[in-house]
């Protein structure tokens, strides 16, 4: 044991922030040009890598397709082909062309309007649309229309369980314990900074787990082998000590 395991799960996530901030810097999510090219790329990441959702996305903008006209207007058959990089396109056109419906009929076109929606309710709303899961609605209300809520995905839910911060459940009570435990982490961090704060931690969450924190983790070099339960052991072993076989979130 380390000392930094005297403190509480939310005061050791919010060290494992700072530690991940001081080696990778900042990360100036969410890729992308505009908010409404966010939720393009939200949706179509489901799934998939990022690699695969940006030929995507980059199919859509040589097409001038990357605003919600252009999708309302592009007829199915042909989204779908601008989008098949990153797979799922029969469900992801539908997907896409119902955000759009819903943003037109409902909140007369703009993403101002949809974003002045008080977070609770707006997350419901999104919740309600087809392909819209607990990631992607959480990625929408951060990145795309700055309210200030935790992304959760599957490298913070690996990273909490292989430290010892959480036990998660399967599904959504999974998630919203994930996300409860992020929202403590930064609990005493200003209300103004909580946007700035919840995009920068996502990221490096993700930027970590893709580099060491993988299905089979590589712990040596990871910035946050210091915090480990029992220091650094065998690779294989960390699954076997602290992980729950089967429980996967959708992406
Ligand atoms: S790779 Fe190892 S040290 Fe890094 S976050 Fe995962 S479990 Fe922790």
């Amino acid at each position: 044991m380390t000392a930094s395991h005297k403190l509480s799960p939310p005061e050791r996530l919010r060290r494992l922030h700072d530690l991940l901030e001081e080696a990778y810097g900042p990360q100036h999510w969410w890729p992308a040009e505009t908010p409404f090219e966010v939720i393009v790329g939200a949706y179509l990441t489901q799934n998939t890598s990022w690699i695969a959702a940006a030929r995507s996305i980059a199919n859509l903008r040589a097409a001038d397709a990357l605003t919600a006209q252009a999708i309302h207007e592009l007829p199915i058959e042909q989204l779908k082909a601008l989008i098949r990089p990153s797979g799922f396109a029969t469900r992801k056109a539908p997907a896409l062309k119902a955000f759009v419906a819903m943003l037109d009929s409902e909140y007369g076109g703009s993403l101002d309007a949809l974003a002045a929606t008080p977070t609770a309710s707006l997350r419901i709303r999104l919740l309600a649309l087809p392909g819209v899961g607990s990631e992607t609605a959480d990625a929408i209300l951060l990145y795309a229309l700055a309210h200030p809520v935790p992304v959760v995905d599957e490298y913070l839910r690996r990273i909490a369980v292989r430290h010892g911060l959480a036990t998660p459940a399967a599904g959504h009570k999974g998630y919203k314990q994930l996300a409860d435990l992020v929202r403590a982490a930064f609990a005493a961090d200003p209300g103004a900074a909580q946007v700035s704060l919840l995009n920068q931690q996502h990221a490096l969450v993700v930027a970590a787990g893709k580099a060491h924190c993988r299905r089979f983790p590589e712990c040596k070099g990871c910035p946050l082998h210091s915090d480990l339960p029992f220091g650094i052991p065998a690779s294989q072993d960390i699954p076997n000590l602290f992980s729950k076989p089967g429980v996967r979130f959708r992406r």
